[in-house]
């Protein structure tokens, strides 16, 4: 099966995700963790997406498809993967349909009122980035691996004004993009993080 999450940032993806990912086996594939890595290791496409990351904007297209692309070429994707946050953009969006068949999407559909709680209140692990909430985790030790808790830079608020009025612009177009190809299954994601999954195993099972 090959699968998008489609959101809002802030929309649980990435929690999903990884839940996801364990129970079908199946690759979890994180534009914005592939990005993140390449600024801490310095490469060429970090310093690039460095400063678009930083202002709320999007990392240009080409750079972010070739990733993908890469990406689906290895072994692990013969059987399915999962990817989080691509497409961004319809440009994205149509290059993926060029070298995948994607067989569902979900769209995690959020209040957009919530989600500067939910951003403003992330943290995640340095170093293996499990992603956490203040409300409901408190300690600076990341339980997955004993890294240091931090807040991530584009997570404060002028950042997060900028990333949402981004989404509006030239993510929220794919809904419609993929609901005209009878891919797109909305789940309701104002809800737990166990009911949302819940929700996304029921429509697998079908
Ligand atoms: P995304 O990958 O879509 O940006 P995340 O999965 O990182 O979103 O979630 C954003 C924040 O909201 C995190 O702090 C996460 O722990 C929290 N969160 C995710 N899903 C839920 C939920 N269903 N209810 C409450 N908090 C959630
Ligand atoms: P969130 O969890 O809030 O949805 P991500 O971790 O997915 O955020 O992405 C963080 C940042 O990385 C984005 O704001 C954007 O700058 C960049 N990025 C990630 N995926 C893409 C993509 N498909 N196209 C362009 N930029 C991307
Ligand atoms: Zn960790």
């Amino acid at each position: 099966m090959n699968i998008i999450l489609l959101g809002a940032p802030g929309a649980g993806k990435g929690t999903q995700a990884v839940k996801i990912a364990e129970k079908y086996k199946i690759p979890h594939i994180s534009t914005g963790d592939i990005l993140r890595k390449n600024i801490k290791d310095g490469t060429p496409i970090g310093l690039k997406a460095k400063a678009y990351i930083d202002k709320g904007a999007l990392v240009p297209d080409e750079v972010v498809i070739e990733i993908v692309k890469n990406r689906l070429n290895e072994a692990d994707c013969k059987n399915g993967y999962l990817l989080d946050g691509f497409p961004r953009t319809v440009p994205q969006a149509v290059s993926l349909d060029e070298f995948a068949k994607i067989d569902i999407v979900f769209n995690i559909d959020i209040d957009l009122n919530i989600l500067v709680d939910r951003l403003s209140g992330r943290r995640v692990c340095a170093s293996c980035g499990a992603t956490y909430h203040v409300t409901s985790y408190s300690s600076e030790i990341c339980s997955q691996c004993n890294g240091n808790i931090i807040q991530r830079n584009d997570d404060m608020p002028e950042t997060v004004r900028a990333r949402l009025k981004t989404y509006t612009l030239q993510t929220q177009p794919l809904i419609s993009y993929y609901a005209d190809k009878n891919i797109l299954v909305n789940i309701d994601g104002n809800t737990s993080i166990d009911k949302v999954f819940e929700d996304i195993v029921e429509v697998l099972k079908r």
